[in-house]
Protein backbone atom coordinates (compact mmCIF):
# COMPACT_ATOMS: atom_id res chain seq x y z
CA UNK A 1 0.00 0.00 0.00
CA UNK A 2 1.47 3.35 -0.84
CA UNK A 3 0.90 5.56 2.39
CA UNK A 4 0.71 9.50 2.50
CA UNK A 5 3.24 10.66 5.22
CA UNK A 6 6.30 9.72 7.48
CA UNK A 7 7.86 10.50 10.44
CA UNK A 8 11.01 12.63 10.70
CA UNK A 9 12.57 12.65 14.07
CA UNK A 10 16.21 15.11 14.14
CA UNK A 11 17.77 14.73 17.79
CA UNK A 12 20.55 16.99 17.76
CA UNK A 13 22.57 17.83 21.49
CA UNK A 14 20.42 20.53 22.48
CA UNK A 15 16.82 19.87 20.35
CA UNK A 16 14.82 17.06 19.43
CA UNK A 17 12.85 18.25 15.95
CA UNK A 18 10.09 16.15 14.50
CA UNK A 19 7.61 16.49 11.96
CA UNK A 20 4.80 14.61 9.86
CA UNK A 21 5.91 15.00 6.41
CA UNK A 22 3.95 14.12 2.81
CA UNK A 23 5.82 12.05 0.41
CA UNK A 24 6.12 14.97 -1.75
CA UNK A 25 8.32 16.98 0.80
CA UNK A 26 6.02 19.02 2.65
CA UNK A 27 6.13 19.24 6.18
CA UNK A 28 2.50 18.69 7.68
CA UNK A 29 3.30 19.50 11.43
CA UNK A 30 5.91 19.53 13.40
CA UNK A 31 7.63 20.94 16.52
CA UNK A 32 11.12 21.27 18.79
CA UNK A 33 11.48 20.34 22.42
CA UNK A 34 15.05 20.16 24.45
CA UNK A 35 16.70 17.20 24.30
CA UNK A 36 16.74 16.18 27.79
CA UNK A 37 20.41 15.36 29.27
CA UNK A 38 19.33 13.11 32.14
CA UNK A 39 20.03 9.70 30.97
CA UNK A 40 19.93 7.82 27.35
CA UNK A 41 15.95 6.69 28.38
CA UNK A 42 14.98 10.03 28.79
CA UNK A 43 16.06 11.13 25.38
CA UNK A 44 14.03 7.63 23.99
CA UNK A 45 11.08 8.90 25.94
CA UNK A 46 11.23 12.63 24.38
CA UNK A 47 11.72 10.71 20.53
CA UNK A 48 8.74 8.60 21.53
CA UNK A 49 6.90 11.56 22.92
CA UNK A 50 7.53 13.68 19.81
CA UNK A 51 6.37 10.84 17.51
CA UNK A 52 3.05 10.40 19.34
CA UNK A 53 2.44 13.97 19.23
CA UNK A 54 3.21 14.29 14.94
CA UNK A 55 1.75 11.50 14.62
CA UNK A 56 -1.92 12.11 16.50
CA UNK A 57 -5.01 12.60 14.60
CA UNK A 58 -3.45 10.52 11.99
CA UNK A 59 -4.19 6.56 10.99
CA UNK A 60 -1.11 4.23 11.56
CA UNK A 61 -1.85 2.43 8.11
CA UNK A 62 -1.19 6.00 6.57
CA UNK A 63 2.21 6.45 8.17
CA UNK A 64 5.00 4.60 5.71
CA UNK A 65 7.21 4.43 8.95
CA UNK A 66 9.81 6.67 10.87
CA UNK A 67 13.48 8.03 10.42
CA UNK A 68 15.55 9.17 13.29
CA UNK A 69 18.72 10.90 13.13
CA UNK A 70 21.15 10.75 15.59
CA UNK A 71 24.46 12.38 16.36
CA UNK A 72 26.42 9.54 16.50
CA UNK A 73 28.23 6.86 14.35
CA UNK A 74 25.37 4.17 13.47
CA UNK A 75 26.07 0.47 11.97
CA UNK A 76 23.29 0.96 9.28
CA UNK A 77 23.55 -2.82 8.76
CA UNK A 78 23.05 -3.29 12.41
CA UNK A 79 20.66 -0.66 13.04
CA UNK A 80 23.14 -0.01 16.30
CA UNK A 81 24.38 2.89 17.71
CA UNK A 82 28.39 2.54 17.73
CA UNK A 83 29.62 5.83 19.09
CA UNK A 84 27.77 9.12 20.27
CA UNK A 85 29.92 12.13 21.85
CA UNK A 86 27.05 14.32 22.45
CA UNK A 87 24.56 12.09 24.15
CA UNK A 88 24.72 9.10 26.01
CA UNK A 89 23.35 7.05 23.16
CA UNK A 90 26.48 4.62 22.29
CA UNK A 91 25.17 1.09 22.49
CA UNK A 92 22.11 1.74 23.52
CA UNK A 93 19.59 0.07 20.84
CA UNK A 94 17.28 3.15 20.43
CA UNK A 95 15.60 1.41 17.43
CA UNK A 96 13.82 -1.59 19.02
CA UNK A 97 13.19 1.03 22.49
CA UNK A 98 11.04 3.50 20.11
CA UNK A 99 9.93 0.60 17.81
CA UNK A 100 8.51 -1.26 20.76
CA UNK A 101 6.24 1.63 22.02
CA UNK A 102 4.98 3.06 18.43
CA UNK A 103 3.04 1.45 15.93
CA UNK A 104 5.51 2.40 12.96
CA UNK A 105 8.47 0.59 11.42
CA UNK A 106 11.67 2.70 12.58
CA UNK A 107 14.95 3.17 10.92
CA UNK A 108 17.89 5.27 12.83
CA UNK A 109 20.33 6.60 10.42
CA UNK A 110 23.19 9.14 11.04
CA UNK A 111 22.16 13.13 10.81
CA UNK A 112 24.37 14.52 8.39
CA UNK A 113 23.63 11.40 6.03
CA UNK A 114 20.12 12.18 6.78
CA UNK A 115 20.67 16.23 5.96
CA UNK A 116 22.71 14.73 2.52
CA UNK A 117 19.07 13.02 2.49
CA UNK A 118 16.94 15.53 2.64
CA UNK A 119 18.80 17.78 0.38
CA UNK A 120 18.92 14.72 -2.54
CA UNK A 121 15.08 14.22 -2.29
CA UNK A 122 13.72 17.75 -1.48
CA UNK A 123 16.09 20.31 -1.89
CA UNK A 124 19.25 21.82 -3.45
CA UNK A 125 20.97 18.58 -4.59
CA UNK A 126 17.68 17.23 -6.11
CA UNK A 127 18.76 15.57 -9.47
CA UNK A 128 22.18 15.60 -8.37
CA UNK A 129 23.48 11.64 -8.60
CA UNK A 130 27.41 12.79 -6.89
CA UNK A 131 27.51 15.41 -4.14
CA UNK A 132 28.68 15.92 -1.39
CA UNK A 133 26.91 17.36 2.12
CA UNK A 134 28.43 19.06 4.63
CA UNK A 135 27.34 20.05 7.87
CA UNK A 136 29.53 22.76 10.03
CA UNK A 137 27.92 23.26 13.49
CA UNK A 138 28.80 21.71 16.95
CA UNK A 139 30.17 18.83 15.37
CA UNK A 140 31.01 18.66 11.75
CA UNK A 141 29.19 16.21 10.05
CA UNK A 142 27.95 15.67 6.54
CA UNK A 143 27.02 12.63 3.95
CA UNK A 144 28.16 11.92 0.54
CA UNK A 145 25.96 10.49 -2.60
CA UNK A 146 28.23 8.40 -5.51
CA UNK A 147 25.54 7.42 -8.46
CA UNK A 148 22.03 9.03 -6.94
CA UNK A 149 22.71 6.53 -3.90
CA UNK A 150 23.68 7.30 -0.27
CA UNK A 151 27.39 5.74 0.41
CA UNK A 152 27.49 4.45 3.68
CA UNK A 153 30.44 1.97 3.46
CA UNK A 154 30.14 -1.40 4.39
CA UNK A 155 29.06 -1.27 7.40
CA UNK A 156 27.55 2.05 7.29
CA UNK A 157 29.40 3.95 9.15
CA UNK A 158 31.15 5.74 6.34
CA UNK A 159 31.07 9.70 5.18
CA UNK A 160 32.58 10.82 8.26
CA UNK A 161 33.82 14.18 6.79
CA UNK A 162 34.13 15.95 9.90
CA UNK A 163 37.14 13.26 11.16
CA UNK A 164 39.25 13.34 8.58
CA UNK A 165 42.81 14.46 9.29
CA UNK A 166 43.91 17.51 8.24
CA UNK A 167 47.20 18.53 10.12
CA UNK A 168 49.42 15.39 11.44
CA UNK A 169 49.42 16.02 15.67
CA UNK A 170 47.08 18.51 15.32
CA UNK A 171 44.36 20.02 17.79
CA UNK A 172 42.43 17.24 19.75
CA UNK A 173 38.98 16.59 18.20
CA UNK A 174 36.35 15.52 20.38
CA UNK A 175 36.33 12.15 18.78
CA UNK A 176 39.65 11.27 20.26
CA UNK A 177 41.85 11.58 17.18
CA UNK A 178 43.77 14.68 16.33
CA UNK A 179 43.98 17.11 13.42
CA UNK A 180 40.63 16.58 11.86
CA UNK A 181 38.55 18.84 10.64
CA UNK A 182 36.21 19.38 13.22
CA UNK A 183 39.01 19.82 15.34
CA UNK A 184 38.99 23.20 13.40
CA UNK A 185 35.71 23.87 12.53
CA UNK A 186 33.66 22.37 15.08
CA UNK A 187 32.19 25.36 17.36
CA UNK A 188 34.25 24.14 20.43
CA UNK A 189 37.37 24.63 18.49
CA UNK A 190 36.01 28.20 17.07
CA UNK A 191 35.16 29.46 20.42
CA UNK A 192 38.64 28.18 21.64
CA UNK A 193 40.35 30.55 18.97
CA UNK A 194 38.22 33.68 20.15
CA UNK A 195 39.33 32.86 23.75
CA UNK A 196 42.76 32.76 22.24
CA UNK A 197 42.21 36.40 20.49
CA UNK A 198 40.31 37.02 23.86
CA UNK A 199 43.08 37.00 25.85
CA UNK A 200 44.87 39.25 24.15
CA UNK A 201 44.26 43.26 22.99
CA UNK A 202 43.10 42.18 19.42
CA UNK A 203 40.09 40.53 20.60
CA UNK A 204 37.97 43.31 21.85
CA UNK A 205 34.99 43.03 19.46
CA UNK A 206 35.04 39.64 20.08
CA UNK A 207 34.83 39.94 24.24
CA UNK A 208 31.96 42.42 23.73
CA UNK A 209 30.12 40.71 21.31
CA UNK A 210 30.05 37.66 24.79
CA UNK A 211 28.54 40.27 26.82
CA UNK A 212 32.22 41.74 27.90
CA UNK A 213 33.43 38.10 29.58
CA UNK A 214 36.51 36.82 27.99
CA UNK A 215 35.83 33.45 29.86
CA UNK A 216 32.20 33.23 28.16
CA UNK A 217 33.25 33.61 24.38
CA UNK A 218 31.82 31.32 22.26
CA UNK A 219 31.32 30.23 18.35
CA UNK A 220 28.66 32.58 18.08
CA UNK A 221 30.58 35.76 19.80
CA UNK A 222 32.77 35.17 17.28
CA UNK A 223 30.76 34.76 14.15
CA UNK A 224 28.91 37.90 15.53
CA UNK A 225 31.91 40.34 15.79
CA UNK A 226 33.05 38.77 12.10
CA UNK A 227 29.82 39.97 10.57
CA UNK A 228 30.21 43.24 11.99
CA UNK A 229 33.75 43.81 10.20
CA UNK A 230 35.86 42.89 12.97
CA UNK A 231 38.96 41.33 11.42
CA UNK A 232 40.25 39.65 13.85
CA UNK A 233 37.54 37.23 14.10
CA UNK A 234 36.95 37.23 10.34
CA UNK A 235 40.81 35.98 10.31
CA UNK A 236 39.76 33.04 12.64
CA UNK A 237 37.02 32.08 10.23
CA UNK A 238 38.85 32.46 7.58
CA UNK A 239 41.47 30.18 8.55
CA UNK A 240 39.00 27.70 9.40
CA UNK A 241 37.70 27.84 5.48
CA UNK A 242 40.99 27.36 4.38
CA UNK A 243 41.38 24.22 6.11
CA UNK A 244 37.81 23.18 4.76
CA UNK A 245 39.55 24.17 1.63
CA UNK A 246 42.22 22.13 1.80
CA UNK A 247 40.50 19.19 2.95
CA UNK A 248 37.68 19.80 0.31
CA UNK A 249 40.81 19.40 -2.53
CA UNK A 250 41.11 15.73 -1.29
CA UNK A 251 37.46 15.25 -1.50
CA UNK A 252 37.27 16.74 -4.79
CA UNK A 253 39.85 14.97 -6.42
CA UNK A 254 38.95 11.19 -4.95
CA UNK A 255 35.20 11.88 -5.47
CA UNK A 256 34.77 14.36 -8.33
CA UNK A 257 31.10 15.75 -7.37
CA UNK A 258 29.06 18.53 -8.97
CA UNK A 259 28.11 19.82 -6.08
CA UNK A 260 28.82 20.18 -2.16
CA UNK A 261 26.04 21.46 0.08
CA UNK A 262 26.95 23.61 2.77
CA UNK A 263 24.45 23.69 5.79
CA UNK A 264 24.11 23.70 9.79
CA UNK A 265 24.11 26.93 11.59
CA UNK A 266 28.15 27.63 11.28
CA UNK A 267 27.79 26.94 7.52
CA UNK A 268 24.80 29.02 7.29
CA UNK A 269 25.91 32.20 9.00
CA UNK A 270 29.49 32.32 7.38
CA UNK A 271 29.18 32.84 3.93
CA UNK A 272 32.90 34.04 3.86
CA UNK A 273 34.31 30.96 5.05
CA UNK A 274 32.86 28.31 2.95
CA UNK A 275 33.29 31.30 0.13
CA UNK A 276 37.52 30.78 1.24
CA UNK A 277 36.98 27.49 1.04
CA UNK A 278 35.40 27.18 -2.18
CA UNK A 279 38.43 29.56 -3.22
CA UNK A 280 41.15 27.11 -2.01
CA UNK A 281 39.38 23.94 -3.22
CA UNK A 282 39.13 25.38 -7.11
CA UNK A 283 42.81 27.07 -6.73
CA UNK A 284 44.33 23.43 -5.84
CA UNK A 285 42.00 20.85 -7.19
CA UNK A 286 43.61 18.45 -10.11
CA UNK A 287 42.44 20.03 -13.24
CA UNK A 288 38.83 19.10 -15.10
CA UNK A 289 36.96 18.73 -11.01
CA UNK A 290 37.28 22.27 -10.52
CA UNK A 291 33.65 23.27 -11.71
CA UNK A 292 32.07 22.20 -8.16
CA UNK A 293 29.45 24.24 -7.40
CA UNK A 294 29.20 25.43 -3.61
CA UNK A 295 25.71 26.03 -2.51
CA UNK A 296 24.02 26.72 0.25
CA UNK A 297 21.36 24.33 2.06
CA UNK A 298 18.08 24.86 0.50
CA UNK A 299 15.96 23.08 3.52
CA UNK A 300 18.52 24.68 6.32
CA UNK A 301 17.19 22.97 9.85
CA UNK A 302 14.24 21.18 8.06
CA UNK A 303 17.28 18.94 6.16
CA UNK A 304 17.51 16.70 9.19
CA UNK A 305 13.76 16.01 9.83
CA UNK A 306 13.07 15.63 5.41
CA UNK A 307 15.95 13.62 5.13
CA UNK A 308 14.92 11.45 8.42
CA UNK A 309 10.84 11.01 6.67
CA UNK A 310 12.68 10.43 2.61
CA UNK A 311 14.39 7.45 4.33
CA UNK A 312 11.63 6.33 5.92
CA UNK A 313 9.34 5.86 2.60
CA UNK A 314 12.05 4.52 0.74
CA UNK A 315 12.80 1.75 3.63
CA UNK A 316 8.60 1.55 3.70
CA UNK A 317 8.40 1.22 -0.24
CA UNK A 318 11.43 -1.81 -0.76
CA UNK A 319 9.57 -3.54 2.25
CA UNK A 320 6.69 -3.60 0.60
CA UNK A 321 8.27 -3.87 -3.15
CA UNK A 322 7.60 -0.91 -4.52
CA UNK A 323 9.90 1.22 -6.84
CA UNK A 324 10.89 4.80 -5.92
ZN1 LIG B 1 37.52 13.54 15.01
Amino acid sequence: MRTSFAIGVDVGGTRIAAGLIERKGRIVKDLQKLTPHNGPFAVVDAIIEAIEQVAEGVHPSEIAGVGIGLPAQIDFLKQSVEFCTNLPLAGVDVRSLVLSRVRHEVTIDNDGHLAAYGEFRYGSAKGARDFLMLTLGTGVGGGLFIGGEPYRGSRGLGGEIGHMVVQMDGPPCPCGGRGHIESYLGRPAIAAKGREAAAAFSGRAIVEEAGGDPAAVSAEAVIKAALKGDEVARAILLDAGEVLGRALVGLVNVFNPRLIVVGGGVGEACGFLVERAAEVMQAEALAGRRDVRFIQSELGNDSGILGAAALAFDEHDSREGLHR
